[in-house]
C-alpha cells in the first residue's frame, strides 16, 4: 500500500509505503526536509503535525523497540 503524504510546509506531495493500515510515527518531507508526526487510521492520513528533533528521537526509538519486540516473537513462532 503506498499513500500519498502532502507536506503541510511545502505541499509537495510524497508518498509512503505502508505494511498496515494505521501508522503512527514520522514522516519527513524529501523536498523541505521538515519533519511531521504521521498518523493514520485505516489508510487514511488523520494528522500531519510538525515534529521536533527530541520527539522524533523518541518516537524512533519506541519504534525500534516494537520491532525488537516483535522479531523476538517471530523468532518464538518459529521454534
Ligand atoms: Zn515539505
Amino acid at each position: 500500500m503506498i499513500l500519498k503524504i502532502k507536506c503541510p510546509s511545502c505541499n509537495i506531495e510524497g508518498s509512503l509505503s505502508l505494511l498496515e493500515p494505521d501508522y503512527e510515527g514520522p514522516y519527513r518531507c524529501w523536498k523541505c526536509r521538515g519533519l511531521f508526526t504521521l498518523k493514520i487510521v485505516a489508510n487514511e492520513v488523520k494528522s500531519l503535525t510538525p515534529l521536533t528533533g527530541e520527539e522524533l528521537e523518541k518516537q524512533q526509538e519506541e519504534l525500534k523497540r516494537k520491532q525488537e519486540l516483535e522479531a523476538l516473537k517471530e523468532k518464538f513462532r518459529r521454534q
